[in-house]
């Protein structure tokens, strides 16, 4: 198995796994309750839909689902994809000292 399968089949797990989860009957009955549990602890639950406003790391200000500081094991996929930054060890993308201007906008809540 070379690096790229490696990466794949991990995140087709991750994705497995969080949308499993997501999508049960009652889900949308109490939103709001859901989300003020989720956004107390400043971590959002594993179950959370990926780009929504409840994937949030409220201590590193990122998407949780793409926390690496939160989730190491998301590392070898932003690694393969180039998207690294090896001094700071954090994504390219998520890296302020690298990138000052950078913005990282948590997504709006949906209705
Ligand atoms: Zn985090
Ligand atoms: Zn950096």
């Amino acid at each position: 198995m070379n690096v790229r399968q490696l990466v794949l089949s991990i995140v087709a797990a991750l994705a497995l796994g969080t949308g499993a989860c997501s999508k049960e009957p009652g889900a949308s009955a109490k939103p709001e309750q859901q989300s003020a549990a989720s956004e107390a602890k400043g971590h959002a639950p594993k179950e959370v839909k990926p780009g929504s406003h409840e994937d949030w790391c409220d201590e590193h200000q990122v998407p949780e689902s793409q926390c690496t500081r939160c989730s190491p094991e998301l590392v070898p996929a932003f690694k393969a994809t180039g998207d690294w930054c090896a001094e700071h060890g954090v994504p390219e993308s998520q890296c302020l000292k690298c990138n000052p201007n950078l913005k990282i906008v948590r997504p709006t809540k949906e209705s």
